[in-house]
Parts: C-alpha cells; sequence; structure tokens
C-alpha cells in the first residue's frame, strides 16, 4: 500500500481517496507544486495534510500552511490533534509565551503542520525561523489555502497575500500547493501570476454540486417569500441566509425568530463574544437558521447545512457559488434559494460607481454583476449556466427550478436582432462604436442631440423598436452580453479616460440569422 493510502486510512480513517485528491497527493508528495481548484466541500484540506505526515515521515520536515481566517484555523489544528497529528498554528491570539512555546516546537522538529496567518508569515521574524529550517533541509511544503485571496478579482481580496510571492524565490525548490474553490479564469490567472505558480500542475475538479437545487425567484416581499419558502421545503432545518446589511441581517433574525424559526444573527458588527455564541449554537445545535451578512462560512465545516438563502442579490456568481456550496456537503439534497430584485442591482451599482476604484476595475465590476443578473434573469438550466461561468460544459440538470418549472417566455429574438442590427449600421454609418445609452436611443427612434449629430436619425435602424421598452431592451442586452452575443469593445480617449461599446461578435450571428433564439422571462419583459 503506498504511504498516501495508509496516512488515509490510518490517520484519518477513510477508506479511499475522492475525486482528483490521490493524484493531487502523489503529485505533492514527489516535490511538484500544485493549484488545486475544487469546489468547498470538495475535500481540500487533504490534499495538503497527506503530503504533510508523509513528507514528514520521509524526514522533509514541517509543512507551513498559509489560512486567512483564524477561526478556521483553530478548527483544523483541533481535528488533526483528535487524529494524532502533530500540529499548531501562530496567530494574534496566542500570547507571548504560547508563541515561544510554538517556535520552539518547530525549531526542534516537532510540528507536522504549523498554521500561520499570512501577515504573520512574511514577518522578519517568522522568514528567520523559516531560514533557519530551510537550511537544515527541514521545511517541507507549503500549502496556500484560500488562495483566491491574492486576486482583487476574487471576492475576498486579502493584500497580506501578496507578500506570499516571496516563498517563491526565497525557498527554491520547496515545493508549493495553492487551494481555492473559486475559478473563474481572471481569478484562476491573477493567482498564478502573483503567486509565481506558472509551473504548477493545475488541477480542476469538476464545480458541479448535483445535490444542490437551485433556485432563484424575482423578489416581490422578500420576507414573506423567504418565510413560505423555509415552511414549505425547510421547517427544522438548518440553514443561512445571506443579507446585504446588518441592519437587514437583525431585522430578518428578529421576523423569522417571531415566525417561529430558531434563527440568530451573525455580521461583524456583533461583539465578538456574541458572534462566536452564535457560530457555536449553529455548529452544535440542530436546526439553526444563521441569518448573516459574507462575514460568516468561510471555513465553517457543518455538513447538514439543507439550505442557503440570499434575499438580497450578492456583488458576482463567484460569490453566490462560494455561499451557495455551503449547503449539502454531505451530499444529501438541498437548496440554493435566492430572491432577486432590479433595486438590488440598482444598489450594487451605486456602491460600485461610489467606490474609490479605477475606472477599468469598476467596469470589471460591472461585468460580473451583470453576469449575476443574465444568470437571475435565465430561463434555461441554472446549473449549465453556473458550470458554463466556471468554463464547464454540462446538460440541463432537472434540478433547478428552471429545469423543474419551466418559466414562461417571451420570445425576445425579434428584439434582439433588432438590436443587433442597429449596434452594426450604427457602427458602419459612423465607423466607431457606441454605448448603451445610445444605441438605445437610435433603437427607439429618440432624437437626441448625439443622434442628430451623427446622423443617426437617416440610418434604416433608426426607430425600429420603437415598440419596445427601455427596461426590456436592458434586459435582451444583458442576456446577449450574458451569452456573448454582444460583446464589449474599450474605447481610449485622448483625455485618458475610457468607456465601452457594443460590437458584435461570432455568436452575434447565429441570433441575427435566427437560428438561436433568444428568450427572457415573461414576467421580466412585462416589468418597465
Ligand atoms: P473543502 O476545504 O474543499 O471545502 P474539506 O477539506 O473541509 O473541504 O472537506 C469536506 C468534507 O469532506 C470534510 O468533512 C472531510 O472530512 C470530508 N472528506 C474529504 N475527503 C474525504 C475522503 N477522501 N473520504 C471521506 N471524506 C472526505
Ligand atoms: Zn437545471
Amino acid at each position: 500500500m503506498s504511504a498516501a493510502l495508509s496516512v488515509l486510512h490510518g490517520v484519518f480513517g477513510y477508506p479511499a481517496f475522492r475525486g482528483p485528491q490521490e493524484a493531487i497527493v502523489d503529485h505533492v508528495i514527489a516535490g511538484g507544486d500544485a493549484l488545486v481548484l475544487m469546489p468547498t466541500g470538495g475535500g481540500k484540506s487533504l490534499c495538503y495534510q497527506v503530503p504533510a505526515i508523509v513528507r514528514q515521515q520521509q524526514g522533509r520536515g514541517v509543512t507551513i500552511v498559509v489560512s486567512p481566517l483564524i477561526a478556521l484555523m483553530h478548527d483544523q489544528v483541533g481535528a488533526l490533534h483528535e487524529a494524532g497529528v502533530d500540529a499548531a498554528f501562530l496567530n494574534s491570539t496566542l500570547d507571548w509565551e504560547q508563541t515561544q512555546d510554538v517556535e520552539l516546537r518547530l525549531q526542534t522538529g516537532a510540528i507536522t503542520l504549523l498554521y500561520a496567518a499570512p501577515e504573520r508569515l512574511t514577518t522578519p521574524r517568522f522568514l528567520g525561523l523559516l531560514d533557519d529550517l530551510y537550511q537544515q533541509g527541514h521545511l517541507s511544503l507549503f500549502a496556500i489555502d484560500e488562495a483566491h485571496c491574492v486576486s482583487q478579482w476574487g471576492h475576498d481580496f486579502r493584500p497580506e497575500y501578496r507578500a506570499l510571492s516571496i516563498l517563491h524565490e526565497r525557498y527554491a525548490g520547496v515545493p508549493r500547493i495553492a487551494l481555492t474553490a473559486t475559478a473563474d479564469a481572471l481569478t484562476r490567472a491573477d493567482i498564478i501570476e502573483r503567486l509565481r505558480l506558472e509551473e504548477a500542475q493545475l488541477f480542476i475538479s469538476s464545480f458541479d454540486r448535483p445535490n444542490i437545487r437551485y433556485t432563484i425567484v424575482e423578489k416581490k416581499d422578500a420576507t414573506t417569500q423567504l418565510l413560505r419558502f423555509i415552511e414549505r421545503e425547510h421547517a427544522g432545518d438548518a440553514g443561512v441566509v445571506y443579507c446585504q446589511s446588518r441592519k437587514r441581517v437583525e431585522e430578518l433574525a428578529a421576523t423569522l425568530v417571531e415566525a417561529g424559526i430558531a434563527a440568530l444573527p451573525y455580521h461583524a458588527g456583533l461583539p465578538a463574544d456574541v458572534r462566536q455564541q452564535n457560530q457555536n449554537r449553529f455548529l452544535r445545535e440542530e436546526g439553526i437558521v444563521m441569518v448573516a451578512t459574507i462575514a460568516f462560512g468561510m471555513g465553517i465545516d457543518k455538513p447538514d447545512v439543507r439550505f442557503v438563502g440570499h434575499v438580497d442579490m450578492p456583488k458576482n456568481i463567484e460569490g453566490y457559488y462560494q455561499e451557495t456550496g455551503r449547503a449539502g456537503r454531505d451530499g444529501l439534497a438541498a437548496d440554493a434559494w435566492m430572491a432577486y430584485g432590479l433595486q438590488d442591482v440598482v444598489n450594487q451599482r451605486r456602491m460600485i460607481d461610489e467606490s474609490p476604484a479605477g475606472e477599468e476595475f469598476k467596469q470589471g465590476l460591472r461585468g460580473k454583476l451583470d453576469a449575476l443578473l443574465g444568470l437571475a434573469e435565465a430561463t434555461d438550466c441554472r446549473r449549465v449556466r453556473l458550470l458554463a461561468y466556471f468554463g464547464e460544459a454540462s446538460e440541463p440538470c432537472g434540478n433547478c427550478d428552471n429545469c423543474l418549472h419551466p418559466p414562461e417566455v417571451w420570445d425576445a429574438t425579434d428584439c434582439a436582432r433588432k438590436l443587433l442590427s442597429t449596434i452594426y449600421r450604427v457602427h458602419q454609418s459612423s465607423g466607431i462604436g457606441f454605448g448603451t445609452g445610445h444605441i438605445m436611443d437610435v433603437l427607439r427612434g429618440k432624437k437626441t442631440e448625439k443622434v442628430e449629430q451623427f446622423g443617426h436619425d437617416k440610418i434604416s435602424t433608426f426607430g425600429i423598436g420603437a415598440e419596445f421598452t427601455e427596461p426590456q431592451l436592458r434586459a435582451v442586452l444583458r442576456q446577449l452580453l450574458a451569452t456573448g452575443a454582444v460583446g464589449l469593445h474599450k474605447v481610449l480617449l485622448e483625455s485618458g479616460h475610457s468607456f465601452d461599446t457594443l460590437c458584435l461578435t461570432d455568436a452575434s450571428r447565429t441570433v441575427l440569422r435566427g437560428e438561436v433564439p433568444v428568450r427572457l422571462r415573461a414576467s421580466t419583459a412585462a416589468a418597465s
């Protein structure tokens, strides 16, 4: 039996590796770098814990685990102790004496896995310790957990992660394994670049969570809708409900309690002891519903969360998928339920507009928000859309709201073709592209100053979309953007500003020819 398997059996008590775990473990034990993209609950921890133990047995010394969350470190180290593994952590909860004790044990080779916060790892004092271990050949492996924290494109950027790029140069030859459950192409490329993982082997698991049923409803009265959902489908079950603001968390938790549901609030504004107490109750008692901001969840390993609700729309699909991924880690049926409204989108857009970030970065954020809105408005399989967003092709799942209850649709193909023709004609007539507002004006036959200035009231598509409302047109445009039938082309002005213009793509042609229908929810189309 391989050393890895005997550790899996003997230390962790599991009969077999899951999915790609074995290939990852073998690669890392052999000294290779790895970037592991695995959904929440996929079993990332074992991917570095098993190599850490095996390599320690081979006399290679300690594995350093970089982890962003203190709660996560405590849980993991506690679990490792129970399994009889020498593990420790270094973070701000330790006093001077405890810190010295851990450092001493580290120097004498008594620790197999050391968990450390990134800001701790890059202090001169800690680097000095690592230098010594490295020179003695006792620095075995670096594991960088929640690696998306290094990327601004991730939903959980932590500047301290940036400093981790030094590990590569300073400790050449020490293998590194970076792990994350966030896997869109932009974030992935950023992780590779920032952490200098160009040589690492990429391990991508399927991101599908087949036991989670996705449901996205239009928001009318989110509280009542949520109550009905819980009462009908999840009475007495454990769940998490995410809200955008602390105030909303408090209000909603109180409303659920009034309705006889065992709900508790959680957000960063609550005193630390209250937060800890609520978290403990959620983990230990049955059937607690945690009403929370996104401050809650990372590193919480509760297998029997039966539903995750969103009463407000998150910022992007990565966040949505990570949060919903906390449901059903035990593999049993679970629900991801979200209520979305256009007001959410307006609020999120305003937050983006008012943020101090650069314009290009804001455009990226708006694009991500639109992708999530595209998902909410989709009339076809949610899972197909979600997985496609992460670069994975799939077939309709039969286990999402759209598959189970196909929505009433409005055939927007004609509208989409008029839109595409207008984008084309306007470009043809002026030799440059234009933004959404102007295209809408031409399509709806509005003689604005700009329209007249460019003579766009003279082109054949002027006013051909007069029967559509602006919200309808915007909804159609979002679907076209979400499916790639319209592209964005950035135009740089001499002033240094830039703006996005709409342009046609290869996929536009299939829509223009009527080969691919465009469908919207009848309710979205009516909302004007
Ligand atoms: P992640 O960090 O990817 O969210 P974890 O490492 O916390 O996932 O693992 C999720 C759950 O699956 C844990 O309860 C873990 O013990 C369990 N698990 C992981 N790998 C295996 C395996 N090979 N066999 C059985 N259970 C496993
Ligand atoms: Zn489906």
